[in-house]
């Protein structure tokens, strides 16, 4: 943002103190960068560097590419080097990034709630074959996620997801990152009001618009209609919340400031209600104020939540009125509290008479071929189209009553089961050390075999428990709100040595019961210990549950 533009927005603000000493928050004066990402940031737009990946790295290879583009800028097109392979979990805090970088990338492409034609998941699959040998994640931000991926071959994998309407512009960096929508919107007999246009609105209106690509640092949105909350809104810097208002009807309330990672907290509802046409509106007040007042000295306290903690939502709420929208918001006077389960597995009713089925891969894990594989199948079966979920799972929309079962059972054998076991149903995993060069253990692989035991330990099981494992303390698969949340650390076995494993969270979810799973001192568990534990932890929890406790 330039200095111009931050002038003339300080002439309409409402007295706030500066303090003395500066969190580098633009709006109280504090335009110089304290820090290496934001000097990085004011030195050169991010966006910027899309053409350099067009027209100069993809030509010239990896060896061309300025560091400060690679390890920076290149994540504003979801772009990041991944973790060499072979070195383990208890160097990532000793090496340095570059001598933990591969010369291959991670790529996110967001899907951001759009509805995926078979043309798309193809398209997708076939990027996955030709260009990432054969990796495609699902992950709880719905992308889609490859590894493998060489800089020369980047143009042609954005070429053929434009074809499809996807790309991955600010897929990742200090950015609008991907966007959280219902996977049911437009469809679900029991949907409160479709947010579709909206976020398509926030998308044409705010993305790659360098107004909006500057922030102190990463800025998650969700939107849903549904009354499942199935976005898991109590955990995104913004979320959208489908409520009925006594008088004016369906809209949204505003909910701010959530988030997980080392300092968890939960967004605060502002208790208001928006009409769907002003959505776009109320998202770019509310991402103004993160860019002009969030905390941009330490990277640690920079989330939009740090300052919604020290302000309060009522303060939010009259900065956001006052100052970005110019009038006030509609009070809302009843919000919405959540029903129902939110991952849409299994078979379900549609408004139009048709089924929409949802489908668990194996914590997020598929490849480049299932989704050919899938796009296939879509297409036998006259299937309108697919959306991802955030836990890591597939709907698809628009079945026809008629071939339902035949579909299920065809997808069952390319590994899409829409009937999985609690266990295939309830565990995420995040990409862990294979890729991540953040991690300290194993996740996609420990999750899968953790699945596959405790499947043949508790095949009849009637409860609901989900299990999230987490490759270092940043919980991108957000294990403080899983009533099994793994966090991946080194502890010491039985001998005394130091080997891969967790720190345990217990009893987190979100939802109606929306909580931080309690961490307790002594519920450390080495990986290869993680079956018998969680075992252990089970039969417990059947022995003594009382009715409807979680
Ligand atoms: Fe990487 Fe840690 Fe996030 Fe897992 S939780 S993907 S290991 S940063």
């Amino acid at each position: 943002m330039s200095d111009n533009r931050f002038q003339a927005k300080r002439a309409t603000r409402t007295e706030i103190p500066r303090p003395k000493k500066g969190e580098g928050q633009w709006a109280l004066g504090y335009t110089e960068p304290l820090n290496k990402n934001e000097e990085s940031k004011k030195n050169d737009d991010p966006l910027n560097v899309r053409d350099r990946i067009l027209y100069t790295y993809s030509k010239r290879g990896f060896d061309s590419i300025d560091p400060a583009d690679m390890r920076g800028r290149f994540r504003w097109f979801g772009l990041y080097t991944q973790r060499k392979p072979g070195i383990d979990g208890g160097k990532t805090a000793i090496l340095d990034e570059e001598e933990l970088d591969d010369r291959y990338f991670m790529m996110r492409v967001r899907s951001d709630g759009k509805l995926l034609s078979p043309a798309a998941v193809g398209t997708l699959g076939q990027i996955g074959v030709d260009f990432a040998r054969d990796t495609a994640d699902i992950t709880d931000r719905q992308n889609i996620q490859y590894h493998w991926i060489e800089v020369e071959n980047v143009p042609e994998i954005w070429s053929r997801l434009e074809e499809v309407g996807l790309h991955s512009t600010e897929a990742c960096g200090d950015s609008p990152r991907p966007f959280l929508g219902s996977p049911v919107a437009g469809v679900a007999a029991d949907e409160i009001i479709d947010g579709t246009s909206a976020l398509r609105e926030i998308e044409s209106r705010y993305l790659g618009d360098p107004a909006f690509s500057n922030f102190p640092r990463k800025f998650k949105t969700a939107l849903t209609g549904h009354p499942s909350h199935d976005v898991a809104p109590e955990i995104n810097d913004i979320a959208f919340v489908g409520t009925v208002h006594p008088e004016h009807g369906p809209g949204f309330d505003v909910w701010v400031g959530g988030g997980l990672s080392t300092n968890p907290r939960l967004a605060e509802k502002l208790g208001v209600w928006v009409p769907l046409d002003e959505v776009a509106d109320v998202w770019a007040g509310v991402a103004g104020i993160f860019r002009d007042y969030g905390y941009r000295r330490l990277r640690s306290r920079a989330r939009l939540k740090f300052l919604v903690a020290d302000w309060g939502k009522d303060k939010f709420r009259e900065v956001l009125e006052n100052e970005y929208l110019e009038r006030p918001l509609v009070s809302n006077p009843s919000p919405e509290s959540p029903l129902g389960h939110r991952d849409h597995v299994g078979i379900h009713d549609q408004k139009d008479g048709k089924k929409y089925v949802g489908l668990a891969p194996i914590a997020g894990r598929i490849s480049g071929t299932h989704l050919v594989e899938l796009a296939g199948v879509m297409e036998k079966f006259a299937v309108e189209g697919a959306r991802l979920t955030p836990y890591q799972k597939i709907v698809l929309i628009g079945v026809s009553p008629e071939v339902v079962e035949e579909l299920v059972t065809e997808l069952d054998g390319i590994g899409f089961s829409a009937r999985p076991s609690n266990w295939r149903q309830n565990t995420m995993a995040c990409t862990g050390i294979e890729f991540c060069k953040l991690a300290i253990v194993d996740t996609k692989d420990r999750a899968r075999d953790l699945i596959a035991s405790l499947e043949s330990r508790f095949p009849e099981l009637d409860a609901s428990i989900t299990v999230n494992v987490n490759g270092c303390p940043n919980a991108c698969a957000r294990t403080q709100v899983g009533d099994i949340g793994l966090k991946g650390q080194l502890v010491l076995d039985d001998d005394g040595n130091q080997v891969e494993g967790f720190q345990v969270h217990l009893g987190g979810a979100t939802g109606l019961t929306a909580n931080f799973g309690r961490k307790l001192r002594a519920h450390k568990v080495t990986s290869a210990g993680l079956d018998d534990y969680i075992s252990a932890l089970v039969v417990n929890y059947l022995a003594d549950r009382e009715e409807g406790e979680t």
